[in-house]
């Protein structure tokens, strides 16, 4: 690949240029063997940071709780997921400098970059909402969404003899919006097989004003949960979480009342993003045009993944997808092109609905979920419960170690949303 200079002309001449990523989870990884793909190591050095050398495949978080799955079997070294050739550099992340092209780390070293990757994810935080943490938790108040939480969930789920069980979404964005929903579907199933499902009361309560964001797939999802006997409380803003009294408490002064409750936190992306000057937004998560993935700061820093600020859902589904634009467009930056702008926002995701069945939707930018079939009029059925999407929620594990980190590409499977086999509806 040639490379044009960009900043000054000591990076001119076939001088070597470095690739920072920040991040060695879904998004750091699967960029970090794109790029080793598209250049040598005398045309760039390529370096990723991460705190630990823990690689949880986040997804199978959801089947913890249930028995269905153990964190350990989830985790895997973040180094060995890293092609030869490439850098892995444990240290926590403390700043970017922008002006400098600097990032300082916890081990006091400064890593100067010629391109920067911010795949640092988003963060729990619980501690945003008055009373999440505190008395009654975690014997009452759990959440699936970190491996720890998820262990603990399971033995409670284990121990619960019948009673109120709450779901709560504190507010979006969070990632995967549809794991919650998933939770509960699975949770119907659970108590089902454990005979005491008429002693389970099973609610989910949710800031949005229907089950989900989209129309037609929320006006679906609303339906399922009626059908799985799940009661749907929306435009529920927890102020407070009463873990002692079992009590939700809305700012508007609403009470839910729970036996246990299982709320995903508040998120927000790295809190060293929000300390490097102009680098975030008042989340912390990275601003960037949404089509080519580069950030508003500064054009030679990029985002992928949950940490990037842009208007599609948090999942890995979608960071798989962002990877093939955003190296495109970090080998474009390098030799002075336009860059590519066709990043749709796709996003596809396997909902479990228990019972060995799971519905998948599949959407961009501007195309809500639908029906139809994915990829093609022949694949997957779109927005129906079916065996075959249960077994390719399964099957996603694989690919995800397989295919996905190590950058390939699916096959039949593009980055942009293929609009092939959708049926247009209107959701009434
Ligand atoms: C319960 C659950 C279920 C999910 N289900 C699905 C699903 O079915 N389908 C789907 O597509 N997606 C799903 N997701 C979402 C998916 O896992 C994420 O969207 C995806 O992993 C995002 O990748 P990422 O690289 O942006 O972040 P991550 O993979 O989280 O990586 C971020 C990395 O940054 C590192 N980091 C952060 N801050 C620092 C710092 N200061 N210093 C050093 N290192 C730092 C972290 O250690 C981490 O390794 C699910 C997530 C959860 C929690």
């Amino acid at each position: 690949m040639p490379l044009a200079d960009h900043r000054n002309d000591s990076h001119a001449g076939g001088v070597t240029r470095r690739i920072v990523i920040l991040g060695g989870g879904t998004g750091g990884t699967l960029a970090a063997n794109r790029l080793r793909r598209e250049f040598d190591a005398s045309e760039a050095e390529i370096v990723v940071v991460d705190q630990d050398d823990r690689h949880v495949y986040q997804p199978g978080l959801l089947f913890v709780p249930f028995g269905l799955a153990n964190v350990r079997e989830l985790t895997r070294s973040r180094k060995a997921q890293l092609h030869d050739g490439i850098e892995f550099r444990g240290a926590t992340i403390e700043a970017v400098d922008l002006a400098a092209d600097t990032v300082r780390l916890g081990d006091g070293a400064e890593l100067a970059y010629d391109v920067l990757v911010v795949a640092t994810g988003a963060v729990l935080e619980p501690e945003e909402t008055e009373g999440l943490g505190g008395p009654g938790s975690p014997e009452r108040v759990h959440t699936f969404y970190s491996p720890d939480g998820a262990t603990r969930l399971a033995a409670s789920l284990n121990a619960f003899e019948g009673g109120r069980l709450v779901v709560n979404v504190v507010d979006l964005p969070v990632k995967c919006p549809v794991a919650p929903l998933e939770f509960c579907f699975l949770a119907d199933w659970f108590f089902t097989e454990r005979g005491i499902r008429d002693r389970v009361e099973l609610c989910y309560v949710t800031p949005l004003d229907g089950a989900f964001t989209k129309p037609v797939a929320a006006k679906m999802l609303a339906g399922l949960l009626e059908e799985k006997g799940v009661e749907l409380v929306t435009e529920f803003n927890t102020g407070s979480v009463d873990g002692a009294g079992g009590r939700l408490i809305s700012y508007d002064d609403r009470e839910i009342p729970f036996d246990l409750a299982v709320v995903v936190p508040l998120h927000g992306g790295a809190p060293f993003v929000g300390r490097s000057t102009g680098l975030g937004d008042e989340l912390s998560f990275v601003p960037v045009d949404p089509r080519t993935l580069q950030s508003r700061a500064a054009p030679n820093v990029f985002a992928i993944g949950d940490a990037a600020g842009v208007p599609t859902s948090k999942a890995g589904s979608v960071t798989h997808f962002e990877g093939a634009v955003l190296v495109g467009n970090i080998c474009r930056f390098l030799a002075g092109e336009p860059l590519d702008q066709s990043f749709d926002g796709h996003a596809n995701c396997f909902i479990e609905t228990g019972f060995h069945k799971a519905l998948l939707i599949d959407f961009n930018y501007d195309t809500e979920p639908l029906p139809g079939h994915f990829p093609t009029g022949v694949g997957l059925p779109l927005m129906k419960q079916s065996r075959l999407n249960h077994l390719g929620k399964l099957m996603f594990q694989w690919l995800y170690w397989h295919s996905l980190l190590p950058g390939r590409d699916i096959p039949g499977v593009s980055s942009a949303m293929p609009e092939h086999g959708k049926r247009h509806v209107v959701a009434r």
